[in-house]
């Protein structure tokens, strides 16, 4: 399989560089020249298969060439094992909850870091040591957070050989079980790094690093956020799973996904065009709606950022939407590398009216804010004892706004578990004490290790070159 860039003037890439590449050459970002397509009586015949099988048969067209069968098999095995030594605490890996009559909660947060995002992360830290310790190298891995990806990314690399990850947070500005998530993770390949500053310095800081490598002495960076294609791809594998217990492919379902950089909405656009039946996709926002803008009204508009109660989906620009816009313009690398050229002049954006109604087609869209979110956690709660975490919950609100039909089974994706997010459960009114699961009983009592550093791009390279070959100097 090969990758291209969706600004046309990048060289096209296997999937093994497409791993280690982050963004293109061009600034465009990395997707499939060709989509595989599967049948109906292909993806009928994989029902009540195990996850890891199931995951094995969607993606093994994306990595042939580079990761032979039996690798990537027992990669998948190991990632998405459960019981006892596994990874995933609930034996269905993601299983469907009702919450009313057709409408479903995929519980994608019975991972080791409770959010959906191990789903993608603990898939990419496996690849990267196989690739790597096929090659002889090492990379260093550096990353911003601001909570869920920081804890996914550890968590997915903590037992790579190849890997050295350096996640900076803003110092004292992430939740406790958030920090406590990152900071007792202990290895010498793993150095969490408290900025004293904000979120978006620690961003700034990360993608310097990214455009002026001199510091690493010649190691690769990697890039562990959502534009790595390898995550989105992680992600298609659930929508097949979900339909598949819902009556798909003979039966198509809808999904309503909390979207924040559009990668996760996106991985179910591709499943629906690898030819698994999906009537319609909901984009569900919190305050940062410019994804709903641009669905509702063809207006892909930068707006200031909001802090609101579901902060993963806090951002100003969705990283991911330019795959979707590549497709919305026939593939045309050229006209995309226009298009993102003067919305990064003028921070606007709209596409021709032909092309918005083909995305209207599929997508509908909502944006919830913090009030409604709550409501909707109260509402839940009072009619099922489930207790929805704000994500999910905007998805649940959107779901019941847009929903096209009631006879079609409506999906929402459960994106993380209400205890990483306990200030929006309060102010939902929910007096019911959350737990951490098992696997985190004894979370507040591990012993923390993080390093705090000024907000100064110097001292940060250099804590990165005196510790990146596992806590030694490059
Ligand atoms: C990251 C995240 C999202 C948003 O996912 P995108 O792929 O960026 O759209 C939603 N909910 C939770 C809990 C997250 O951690």
């Amino acid at each position: 399989m090969r990758y291209i860039s969706t600004r046309g003037q990048a060289p096209a890439l296997n999937f093994e560089d497409v791993l280690l590449a982050g963004l293109a050459t061009d600034g465009g970002l990395y997707v499939p020249e060709n989509l595989p397509r599967f049948t109906m009586e292909e993806i009928a015949s994989w029902a009540g298969l195990p996850y890891h099988e199931l995951a094995f048969r969607v993606m093994r067209p994306f990595v042939t060439g580079s990761i032979p069968d039996a690798d990537f098999k027992k990669i998948l095995e190991e990632t998405y094992s459960t019981g006892p030594d596994g990874v995933f605490a609930h034996n269905a890996v993601a299983p469907l909850r009702q919450l009313n009559g057709n409408e479903w909660v995929l519980e994608l947060f019975h991972g080791p870091t409770l959010a959906f995002k191990d789903f993608a992360l603990q898939l990419l830290g496996r690849l990267l040591d196989h690739v790597l310790a096929k090659r002889g190298e090492r990379v260093v891995i550096m990353g911003a957070t601001s909570g869920d990806t920081g804890s996914a990314a550890i968590e997915g690399c903590r037992r790579c050989d190849n890997v050295d990850i350096f996640i900076l947070h803003p110092h004292e500005r992430v939740s406790d079980v958030q920090r406590r998530q990152m900071t007792s993770i202990l290895g010498e390949n793993i150095h969490n790094i408290a900025i004293e500053g904000n979120f978006d310095d620690c961003q700034e800081m990360v993608k310097a690093s990214f455009a002026d490598q001199a510091f690493l002495k010649g190691t690769r960076l990697v890039a562990v956020n959502s534009i790595n294609w390898a995550r989105i791809m992680a992600q298609i594998v659930y929508y097949f799973h979900a339909a598949l217990q819902l009556g798909g492919p003979a039966r198509s379902v809808a999904f309503s996904v909390p979207t924040g950089n559009f990668g996760d909405i996106f991985a179910g656009y591709l499943a629906r065009n690898m030819g698994l039946p999906i009537s319609q996709l909901i984009v569900a926002t919190n305050r940062n709606d410019i994804l709903h803008r641009f669905m509702s009204g063809n207006r892909y508009d930068k707006d200031t950022l909001h802090h609101s109660l579901s902060p993963s989906m806090d951002i100003m620009v969705s990283s991911n939407f330019e795959r979707l816009l590549f497709d919305l313009h026939g593939r045309n690398g050229l006209a995309v590398a226009e298009l993102m050229n003067s919305f990064k002049a003028t921070g606007k954006l709209s596409v021709e009216e032909d092309r918005w109604i083909e995305a209207r087609r599929l997508f509908d869209s909502l944006a919830v804010d913090d009030e409604e979110t709550c409501r909707t956690i109260a509402e839940v709660f009072k009619n099922t004892t489930e207790v929805l975490d704000p994500h999910t919950a905007i998805g649940v609100r959107a779901a019941r706004e847009c929903r096209r039909s009631l006879d079609t089974p409506m999906v929402i994706l459960g994106t993380a578990h209400p205890v990483k997010f306990p200030e929006a459960v309060e102010k939902a009114g929910i007096g019911k004490l959350l737990e951490l699961p098992k696997h985190l009983f004894d979370l507040h009592e591990r012993e923390e290790r993080s390093t705090v550093l000024p907000n100064d791009i110097k001292a940060v390279q250099g804590f990165v070159s005196s510790h990146g070959n596992r806590g030694k100097p490059l």
